[in-house]
């Protein structure tokens, strides 16, 4: 019986990657704009020969890179295959107890699969009606913590001071902070890096900087944390980060200007897509990301709604669970994608 020695896990359902033309693909919160110019410029001479060589295993390039921009130092910074990837190993390396770890009823979806894989136990804390955090749920004996901010799929952004209350309130279990949007307006904990020695901050390439394809994440934290996850890394697999991935991802922190630009954009489009969905009589939590968990408060069903729009073309994310069946997340992209989106919405809503 092989199979009763099977580590058995119920995966993670990523969102469609689908390979339609002119599809307007708004269900993974991919930036709709290309990344920094001098990430174009880069490809056209990397050197296809460099790519029998191991990159790497440091990563110095981009750990450098990370460490001038956030202003803290390299060995406070851990780089990985996409944040995935940083919080499967910041999971297995500070979750290790037998008290239940904390998270989110409503957050990224996730967390459960990786606590399931390895085997560390949870307590689901049910957000409130309005999808914001009660801090008094994250108040008690725990073995970790984690919180998206802002969540996902909500939109939602929790106060600093709150999390910041949170960390300091749990001096003896780990608080992940999940910022993978945060550049959207948000505000960052990054500041109180060095205040809290137990405080994680993990961030995405793939979002703000337009780079999901190339799967890039990072972690800041105290001298401590990044040394167990690099002890976590390096007795899973030394050379996480390909070579393109190294120098690609330092160049794009190098140009700050494209960067906060693009930001900006996005910014401006979602708030203009508010304004249109409200009038179409849709509500959403106030996002602070680069999507918007939108439901039609009207008489057509929300998976009416989404196969309509697949019908012309247009991709939103759709997930079930009795709390958010009514909620799709559409994610944002250019002012005329959003544009056709807004006119398919009226169409379908007649
Ligand atoms: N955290 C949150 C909250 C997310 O929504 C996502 C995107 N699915 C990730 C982390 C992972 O992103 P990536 O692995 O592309 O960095």
């Amino acid at each position: 019986m092989w199979e009763d020695k099977v580590r058995k896990v119920v995966p993670y359902t990523p969102g469609e990657q689908p390979r339609i033309n002119n599809l307007i693909k708004l269900n993974t919160n991919e930036n709709p704009y290309p990344p920094a110019p001098a990430v174009r410029e880069r490809l056209k001479d990397l050197k296809y020969g460099d790519l029998r060589l191991y990159p790497d295993p440091n990563c110095r390039l981009l750990v450098d890179a990370l460490s001038g921009y956030h202003k803290v130092k390299p060995s406070q910074v851990f780089v990985g295959v996409g944040s995935d990837d940083v919080l499967s190993v910041a999971f297995l390396t500070f979750f290790n107890g037998d008290v239940p770890i904390l998270f989110p009823d409503i957050t990224y979806s996730f967390y459960d699969v990786w606590a399931d894989l390895y085997h560390i136990p949870y307590e689901i804390m049910p957000l409130k009606a309005d999808f914001s955090i009660d801090k008094n749920d994250y108040l008690k004996e725990n073995g970790g913590i984690v919180i998206a901010n802002p969540n996902a799929p909500t939109g939602l952004e929790l106060d600093v001071s709150v999390i910041e209350e949170i960390v300091s309130k749990n001096k003896d279990s780990v608080v992940i902070v999940d910022e993978a949007y945060v550049d959207f307006g948000g505000t960052t904990i990054l500041p109180l890096i060095d205040k809290y020695e137990n405080l994680l901050v993990v961030r995405t390439f793939s979002k703000s900087r337009n780079m999901a394809g190339l799967r890039i994440g990072y972690a800041i934290g105290s001298e401590k944390l990044i040394k167990y996850m690099s002890d976590v890394k390096f007795s899973i697999n030394s050379y996480t980060m390909n070579m393109p991935s190294l120098e690609l991802g330092k160049l794009s922190v190098e140009d700050d200007e494209y960067f906060k630009t693009t930001c900006a954009k996005v910014i401006d489009t979602r708030e203009r897509t508010k304004k249109a969905l409200k009038e179409l009589n849709f509500s959403f939590p106030d996002s602070r990301t680069n999507f918007i968990f939108a439901k039609y408060d009207g008489p057509v069903s929300r998976d009416d709604i989404a196969a309509e729009l697949r019908k012309r073309n247009i991709l939103v994310r759709c997930f079930n669970g009795e709390r958010i069946k009514d909620y799709m997340r559409i994610s944002i992209g250019t002012d005329e994608e959003m544009r056709v989106v807004i006119e398919a919405l009226k169409e379908v809503l007649r």
